[in-house]
């Protein structure tokens, strides 16, 4: 074989001569879904680019890798351990369907082991692609010096390196708020530890009545605990009112227990390992003993600590996110935010994920798309799932005006549960809001049933392209499915005839 001298490394592309006086053209702040999309797509359009990820120990000293909130200790546990415990809801149909199967025990440990095992591998999947899109990944807490550089600190607060940069993506996204609330931080836990405890007692209150309280308490319920919620005021603050009463409902059928108007006032540790709490319920105050307490009452933007005002970044001083502009940009030119810690976004992944991608390639790929989040599609993986598209009844009666909206809606019960004995009778339900002053525009689709967001997905991609009440009805529905229910809509809430469903 002979060697030609002379063009050997031709194929080797030059690395590009930098102009810039700083050391990297990108730096982001956080490796969770908003900080790794963006920074992989800044590398793959020819950006040199660096990314920081650091996680803070829980007050339980909970810790995990890299991949953020979404792969550690948000999304994908949390589906999981739902998934796990759908097969306890169906532990009475399966009997009914003729399967005899084993007594009903569930093993938390194991549960959690193949949880925590799913999730070591994706973590370690997000190193290998950091060092393929050639991203130079630090495991170092990160804090702004000005608006160009970056110190970079260990776990015990040392300086180890400090980079220039510039542009800065902070992507830092949230931790759970325990409310200043006394006892809370020592006796109870967050979403950032129960996904990986080794053990879960069986008496468990649950404080807060949104997303991640009524998503916990569901999957808890099913295997096998007892569980109480604690609710200040309403369900499912920002969602429609209607729907998350029905949600709330149904959890309370199945067993879950609530405890209503009702705040906590402070947590004590007793000699066997419990926790007591003190808590004021319709104004009188009263004491209950809990195996555990898991605090879900909102998540804090994890800005304290970043110096952002060293580099005269605006923080809202409610929320402590950054302010940013319809392009992601924050008062700083060339600071940027995506993902939980933006101010007024959705806290979704896909958002964060999306509007890091399109940040990236308006900087470093000359485009001028935007992110639109205008129907944003979410589900709340309750025990029956929900999942809406649009507004809200209350919003689109106050936007568009009362009689200008019509609501569509039927209460249903999937066919597969007619046979079940051990089923509600209609406690699915769907509604499609529409604006009849611009031709049955649907403005807003809402689902509760099984697999609500698998459902509810190809319907948000209809309200993107215009959906109207017309199209809807032309569509044929697939049969016997649930979804088909939203295509078969005819009974309107003024009409006031009776939406249960009989027949098919
Ligand atoms: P994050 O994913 O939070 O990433 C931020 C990263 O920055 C973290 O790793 C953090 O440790 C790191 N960091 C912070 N400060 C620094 C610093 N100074 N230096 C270096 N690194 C730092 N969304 C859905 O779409 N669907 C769901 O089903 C869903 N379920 C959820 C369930 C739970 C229990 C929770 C808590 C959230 C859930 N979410 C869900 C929301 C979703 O997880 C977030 O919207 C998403 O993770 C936000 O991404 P992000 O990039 O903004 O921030
Ligand atoms: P939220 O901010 O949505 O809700 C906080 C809840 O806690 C509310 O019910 C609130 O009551 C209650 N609360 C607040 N303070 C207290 C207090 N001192 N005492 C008692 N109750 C209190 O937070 P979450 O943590 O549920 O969710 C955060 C975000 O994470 C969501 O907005 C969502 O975007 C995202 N997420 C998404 C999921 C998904 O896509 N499936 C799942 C989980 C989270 P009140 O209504 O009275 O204010």
């Amino acid at each position: 074989m002979t060697v030609d001298f002379a063009n050997l490394g031709a194929d080797v592309p030059e690395e590009p001569v930098r102009t810039s006086p700083y050391e990297y053209d990108y730096f982001v702040i956080g490796g969770g879904s908003g900080g790794l999309a963006s920074a992989k797509t800044a590398s793959e359009l020819g950006a040199k680019v660096a990314l920081a990820d650091f996680v803070k120990p829980s007050p339980q000293g909970t810790s995990w890798g890299l991949g953020g909130t979404c792969v550690n200790v948000g999304c994908i546990p949390k589906k999981l351990m739902h998934f796990a415990s759908m097969f306890g809801e169906y532990y009475n149909d399966q009997q009914e369907c003729g399967w005899e199967t084993a007594q009903k025990q569930h093993n938390w440990k194991r549960m959690v082991d193949n949880v925590q095992k799913h999730i070591s591998t994706l973590n370690w999947g997000y190193r290998v692609q950091l060092i393929d899109k050639n991203v130079t990944y630090f495991n170092y807490l990160a804090k702004l010096v000005d608006n160009h550089t970056i110190s970079l600190l260990n776990k015990d607060g040392q300086e180890m390196k400090r980079v220039t940069s510039e542009h800065i993506l902070v992507a830092v996204g949230g931790r759970p708020s325990f409310g200043g609330i006394p006892g809370a931080d020592e006796c109870c836990y967050s979403s950032d530890d129960l996904f990986s405890l080794k053990e879960m007692p069986k008496k468990v209150l649950v404080v807060g009545a949104s997303y991640i309280s009524l998503e916990c308490a569901g999957f808890l319920h099913a295997l096998q605990k007892d569980v109480t919620v604690m609710v200040r005021s309403i369900f499912l603050r920002g969602f429609d009112q209607d729907m998350a009463d029905k949600v709330a409902e149904y959890m309370a059928n199945e067993g879950i227990k609530f405890i209503r108007n009702s705040v906590p006032n402070a947590f004590k540790k007793t000699e066997d390992g419990k926790v007591e709490v003190k808590y004021t319920e319709n104004g009188e105050e009263r004491v209950e003993v809990y195996d555990a307490v898991l605090m879900a009452i909102g998540r804090n933007a994890d800005t304290k600590n970043l110096d952002l005002e060293k580099a005269g970044v605006q923080l809202s001083p409610r929320t402590g996110k950054v302010i940013v502009n319809d392009y992601e940009q924050s008062n700083v030119e060339n600071i940027w935010a995506v993902g939980d810690v933006a101010e007024g976004k959705p806290e979704l992944t896909p958002v964060a994920i999306q509007a890091g991608t399109y940040l990236a390639k308006r900087l470093f790929g000359g485009s001028s798309q935007r992110m639109d989040y205008i129907n944003v599609p979410t589900t709340v993986f309750t025990p029956l799932e929900y999942s809406c598209c649009g507004y809200s009844e209350e919003d689109a009666n106050k936007e568009f005006g009362e009689e200008n909206i019509e609501v569509y809606h039927t209460a249903f019960k999937p066919l597969e549960w007619n046979f079940l004995d051990s089923r509600e009778a209609s406690s699915c339900y769907a509604k499609v809001i529409v604006n009849l002053k611009d031709n049955e525009k649907v403005v807003g689709i809402h689902f509760l049933g099984p697999h609500a967001g698998e459902v509810m997905q190809g319907f948000a991609v209809s309200l993107k392209l215009g959906l109207t009440k017309a199209i809807l009805d032309e569509t044929i529905g697939i049969h016997p499915t649930c979804a088909e229910e939203i295509t078969k809509l005819d009974v309107t809430k003024r009409s006031g005839i009776t939406a249960e469903k009989t027949g098919c």
